[in-house]
């Protein structure tokens, strides 16, 4: 029998997206960066194209507060940003760790399991799926360049957000498959981490030639991950990467 990764909520929480006559609410966290409440717009742009209702959800840390924003959503975006505290996966902080925001650490991880609580689909973006990992027990590779054995690729690309420098192989039948319709998709690259042992629960449905984890999906959640940023790649209208946006993974009601 031919094997099957589309996990059958995943599956019926994409349906529900694409047959669904409506825009779907999608919230997309804070960045919390520097004292300002924000997303970076790419990602408000991304979700309006892909003809849904982009909603800033703001960091609150009052938790029946935010369950009440939450619970109002149909799916969740976590975008990019700083790098997870190493002590979330155990591990003392590498020379080589970036920044870290413990805050947003936490609002994510309240995020996580107001969404998991609700069955609110997830979807990660890089540090957003980094987070996703960590949260249900993966780790992270702290510092591609010297934690990762193969430099064949680099995975943070000096060219601007738009353009795609390296390939991924995407697994047959996986979500990301589904939707774009390719088993290989040029990406843009700004990791400079990775996921090390991927979460239990979860499946790789896309790497890099070097082998680096470039998509994830949960097999029992309507929870997707991409270490890429679509939403930049759709700057110039990119017609493969709106789908991700266009069949999200939405709340069954
Ligand atoms: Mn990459």
């Amino acid at each position: 029998m031919k094997k099957t990764i589309l996990s059958l909520y995943l599956v019926l929480a994409v349906l529900a997206g694409t047959w669904a006559q409506q825009s779907h609410l999608i919230g997309i966290t804070d960045t919390h960066a520097k004292g300002v409440s924000s997303v970076p717009r790419t990602y408000v742009d991304a979700v309006f194209k892909g003809g849904n209702i982009p909603v800033v959800i703001p960091l609150i840390e009052d938790e029946a507060l935010l369950e009440k924003l939450i619970s109002t959503l149909d799916a969740v975006i976590l975008p990019g940003g700083e790098d997870v505290n190493p002590a979330r996966y155990d591990e003392k902080p590498s020379p080589h760790l970036g920044e870290v925001n413990e805050k947003r650490d936490d609002f994510e991880f309240m995020i996580i399991q107001l969404c998991v609580n609700h069955n609110i689909p997830i979807v990660g973006i890089c540090r957003g799926m980094q987070v996703i990992n960590v949260y249900f027990g993966g780790t992270l590779f702290q510092d591609l360049p010297t934690d990762y054995i193969d430099k064949s690729i680099i995975h943070r690309q000096s060219e601007s957000r738009e353009v795609g420098t390296h390939t991924i192989s995407v697994e047959p039948g996986s979500y990301l498959h589904k939707v774009t319709d390719s088993e290989t998709l040029l990406v843009n690259s700004f990791h400079h981490q990775g996921v090390k042992k991927i979460a239990p629960g979860f499946i790789v449905t896309a790497r890099a030639a070097d082998g680096v984890v470039e998509a994830f999906e949960s097999i029992d959640r309507p929870i997707i991950g991409v270490q890429f940023h679509p939403e930049a790649l759709m700057i110039n209208n990119d017609s493969t990467m709106i789908n991700i946006f266009r069949y999200m993974p939405v709340r069954i009601r």
